[in-house]
Formats: structure tokens, C-alpha cells, sequence
């Protein structure tokens, strides 16, 4: 199974695509990542959503990507007898430490923190800043409020006070729980939920000891203004625009999510745009025009992922909501102007001999009538530097190892093939010619383009490049080694 596009599509899962059927509907109408939120859901509900999305990958045969998502210092409100409420303006309601299930006139807030610091007049937003409450009275277990803009407030909503400064560590106790759980799992990308400082990507390095890679999510004033030092502490970044619109003025949230993409572009690092993509896609089959140009903008942008939450999670049309983005990605990705954009941003820092490697390998591909760059990669490093270039040619990237096959799942443009492991160099543009027949990329009368390094099995030494025929017999003949 080969994607006709680049830019990667991730998939919230939730009740709405809690099962084999639907998580295999959502793959093949174009997920390529898998979101495990763990602000929702119990480890038992998690472990049996990763089990379900790894039989996918085995039946399919193509490695996906599972993304877990902690929830970082969150504040969320607990749970209602209903499920929801519906919040009129000018009513009150209180918040306290009661853990009983929530209704029309109170709901339990599980952090005492918030009310130690908690003043009359604080404002506190719910649910991405749809529902308003102001503080009119308050104390060390409880606030009383009114509602200043009204909604429908659910299980676990989020809660944010942006004129109080909270003493939050970066990993709660669940956090450190829901992190273990995850990677004993096995997943592919673990996502920190309010990253301030790189201090706070470094604390969590330290606990997952390489079993996953590190997404920042960029969601805090603090983060955004240490963006470069998170970046270089992380291995991608996600603009989580959701709580970042409700942090800083909704306003500004453009302008950061066009700095941050080209940032992490030009170090080579992925980055997913996230929250309300399709919002109305929740409730309708169809989406809004806004909508659709959010989605394109973020693809014309440059970034390598887009990202669904409730759409896929919580919504009545999941798999018609990644189909949208699949459609809007094959129009953008068709359009010569996106690729005068891509090409124009073409940039970063190269000083390597794998830099120079792969940005040659574009410009024969493109230059010639080669139709893919197939690379050979271990850590990732090398594919992801192909991905950076952008290049107007599919990508194979050939591993031995399925976690940086899953891991690169993420990335724009990779299609990812596991290979068994080479040592000699003839036998890996035969198993890149192979990866790319089997996968539609190329016929046998046409070429290919490898890129490798010699030795085999030591990481971080691309130093060869080769323009190869894709038949197999003209490999034997033309290869000496
Ligand atoms: P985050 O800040 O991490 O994005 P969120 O609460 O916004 O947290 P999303 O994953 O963005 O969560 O999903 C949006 C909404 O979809 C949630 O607020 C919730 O109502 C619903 N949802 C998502 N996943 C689940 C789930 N596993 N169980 C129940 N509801 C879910
Ligand atoms: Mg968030
Ligand atoms: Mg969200």
C-alpha cells in the first residue's frame, strides 16, 4: 500500500474508533499515526487501542506510527453524573475538591493548587476557552463562579487561568505512570504536554531511555519564547494551537505556527499542526471552507504532519474526516504553487557529507527521470535529512529496524520499508529496487536512486550514492560488489 501524498495525517483514537474495524477504516482511508491520548482513557483502554493498531500494521504490512500523548500539568475538571452540562450565561457555578460526580450547579476541579492561587476576578476558561467562568468568591477547597460565556462543558474538560501563575511541575505522578505504561507498550513517539523549557524535554529523555522519540508541544507563552533550546532537546514538535489559543491572544497563534514549522524544517526535525482542523467535522459529514484552507494552509506551510483530535476521537465521522485531509493534501501537493513554496524554503544548516549526499540525490531524481530516492537508514537521521530537501520524487526509506521504520512513519514523504540487514552494498540496491517494484514506484525499465553507507550497521555514515537500474538482472550485471 503506497499514499499518493507527502504530508502525514495523525488520528486521535477514542470511543468514536475504539475498534479493529474502524482503526483499520481510518488507516486505509489515510491515517499514518496513531494518538493515544492518555488525559483520556485508563491503561486498560490504552493497551487494548495499541494492540488493535499493531494487528492493523500486521495485516496491512506497512509500519504506523503510534504517538502517546501525556497530559502534562494539565488542570481538567472531573467527571459529571450526565456526561455533560450545558452552562447558561450569568448562572453560577462552583468548583470544589468534591470528588462526586459534577451537574448544572457544581463540578470537582482535582488541583487544591488552583485554589490556593485562585483570586476573586481570575478568569478560568474550559474546554479550549469555549466556556468563561469568572471567580466571584473562593477559598482553599473550592470557587464559587459566574458564567461569563456560556456551553457545554463534558468529562475532563481542560481548564486554563492565564492571569494566575501556577507552580506546575513538568511531570505529574500520572504522567511518570501513564509514561512507563507507554513505553512498556512500545510506542514509536511520546508527546510532553506543556513543555516550558528544554529543561523539562531533558527530565523526561532521562525516564524513556530511548525507548520512544520526544515530541514537544508547543502550547504555553513559555515554550513558544524557549522554542529554539525545546527544539534542540526534542525530536519533533507539535503546535498544539488549542491550548496555545487560549494562552496567548488567538491572534497569534498564525504567525507562531508558520515560525515554528519553518524552524523545524530547517533542522530536519518533524512537526504535526494540531487542534480544530476539522472541528465541525465532529457534528457534520461535511467541513467548513475555513476548514479546508486550514488544513491546506498547513500543508502549503510545509509541515509534515496534520492532526486530528475529537474529529477522529470523539466525532460521528472519523473516517470521512481523514479522508477531507487526504483529498486537500493530493489538490495541494498537486499545485505547482506549492512547489515553488517548498522549493523557495529550502534551507537550514548543511555542513555533513550526508547533507551533501542527499541534496545531490534530489537534484539527480529531479533533474533526471529517476522516479525515488531510496535510503538506507538505522537511527532515522539520514531519511529525515531526504524529508528536509523536500524533494519532488516519492522517498523509500530502507531500516532493519521496525522502530525507526514506525518512527519515521511520521515524517513528510517517507514511505518506509523493513529490510533485512545488508553488508554488502550490491545487495541493498537489490532490496531497494525490490521495495521499489513491489511498491509502484518504479518499473524495470526505469532507475533508481540509493543512497547508503559503508560500512553497513554503523550509524551515521551515509556516504554513498548511486544512480542503479530497478531490474534486478541489470543490478548483477552493472554491480561488481
Ligand atoms: P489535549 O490538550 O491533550 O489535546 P483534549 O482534551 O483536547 O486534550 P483531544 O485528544 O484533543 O483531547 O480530543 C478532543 C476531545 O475529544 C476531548 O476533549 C474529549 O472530549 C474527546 N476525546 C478524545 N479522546 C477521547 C477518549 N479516549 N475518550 C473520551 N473522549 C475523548
Ligand atoms: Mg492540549
Ligand atoms: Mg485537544
Amino acid at each position: 500500500m503506497r499514499r499518493l501524498r507527502n504530508v502525514k495525517i495523525v488520528a486521535t483514537l477514542g470511543p468514536a474508533s475504539n475498534d479493529y474495524a474502524t482503526i483499520r477504516a481510518l488507516f486505509e482511508a489515510g491515517a499514518d499515526v496513531f494518538r493515544l491520548n492518555m488525559s483520556h482513557g485508563s491503561h486498560a483502554e490504552i493497551t487494548e487501542r495499541h494492540a488493535m493498531i499493531r494487528q492493523v500494521e500486521r495485516d496491512l504490512e506497512r509500519p504506523i506510527a503510534i504517538l502517546a500523548d501525556l497530559q502534562g500539568p494539565k488542570l481538567r475538571v472531573g467527571v459529571f453524573a450526565e456526561g455533560e452540562v450545558e452552562l447558561e450565561e450569568g448562572a453560577g457555578f462552583r468548583l470544589d475538591l468534591d470528588e462526586a460526580p459534577g451537574d448544572a450547579r457544581r463540578v470537582h476541579l482535582p488541583h487544591p493548587e488552583i485554589f490556593a492561587a485562585l483570586e476573586v476576578g481570575a478568569t478560568l476558561l474550559v474546554n479550549d476557552g469555549k466556556v468563561r467562568l469568572k471567580v466571584r468568591e473562593c477559598g482553599a477547597d473550592f470557587a464559587e463562579c459566574e458564567v461569563a460565556v456560556g456551553g457545554t462543558i463534558s468529562n475532563r474538560k481542560g481548564v486554563n487561568v492565564p492571569d494566575v501563575l501556577l507552580p506546575l511541575a513538568a511531570l505529574s505522578e500520572k504522567d511518570r505512570e501513564d509514561l512507563e505504561h507507554v513505553c512498556a507498550l512500545g510506542v514509536d513517539w511520546l508527546a510532553l504536554s506543556f513543555v516550558q523549557r528544554a529543561a523539562d524535554v531533558e527530565e523526561a529523555r532521562e525516564l524513556v531511555q530511548g525507548r520512544a522519540a520526544i515530541m514537544s508541544k508547543i502550547e504555553k507563552p513559555a515554550g513558544v519564547k524557549a522554542f529554539n533550546e525545546i527544539l534542540d532537546a526534542s525530536d519533533g514538535i507539535m503546535v498544539a494551537r488549542g491550548d496555545l489559543g487560549v494562552e496567548l491572544p488567538v491572534q497569534n497563534v498564525p504567525p507562531i505556527q508558520k515560525r515554528l514549522v519553518r524552524r523545524c524544517r530547517a533542522v530536519a526535525k518533524p512537526v504535526i499542526v494540531a487542534t480544530q482542523m476539522l472541528e465541525s467535522m465532529i457534528e457534520s459529514p461535511v467541513p467548513t471552507r475555513a476548514e479546508v484552507s486550514d488544513v491546506a494552509t498547513a500543508i502549503y506551510e510545509g509541515a509534515d504532519a496534520v492532526m486530528l483530535s475529537a474529529e477522529s476521537a470523539a466525532g460521528s465521522y472519523p473516517v470521512e474526516a481523514v479522508t477531507t485531509m487526504h483529498n486537500v493534501a493530493l489538490e495541494v501537493e498537486i499545485d505547482p504553487t506549492y512547489r515553488e513554496v517548498v522549493e523557495a524554503s529550502r534551507g537550514g544548516t548543511k555542513t555533513s557529507v550526508a547533507d551533501a549526499i542527499v541534496s545531490a540525490a534530489r537534484e539527480i531524481a529531479e533533474t533526471t527521470d529517476i522516479k525515488v530516492i531510496c535510503c538506507f537508514t538505522h537511527s532515522g537521521t539520514t531519511a529525515a535529512l531526504v524529508a528536509r530537501e523536500r524533494p519532488a520524487v516519492p522517498i523509500i526509506a530502507l531500516t532493519p529496524l521496525v522502530g525507526t521504520a514506525r518512527r519515521l512513519a511520521l515524517h513528510w514523504g517517507m514511505h518506509c520499508v523493513i529490510t533485512g540487514e545488508v553488508d554488502r552494498f550490491k545487495m541493498a540496491v537489490v532490496n531497494a529496487a525490490r521495495a521499489a517494484r513491489t511498491g509502484g514506484f518504479a518499473t524495470e525499465d526505469e532507475q533508481i536512486v540509493v543512497t547508503a553507507g559503508v560500512p553497513f550497521n554503523v550509524p551515521g555514515t551515509t556516504n554513498i550514492l548511486r544512480v542503479a537500474p530497478c531490474a534486478e538482472r541489470l543490478i548483477y550485471k552493472s554491480d561488481p560488489e
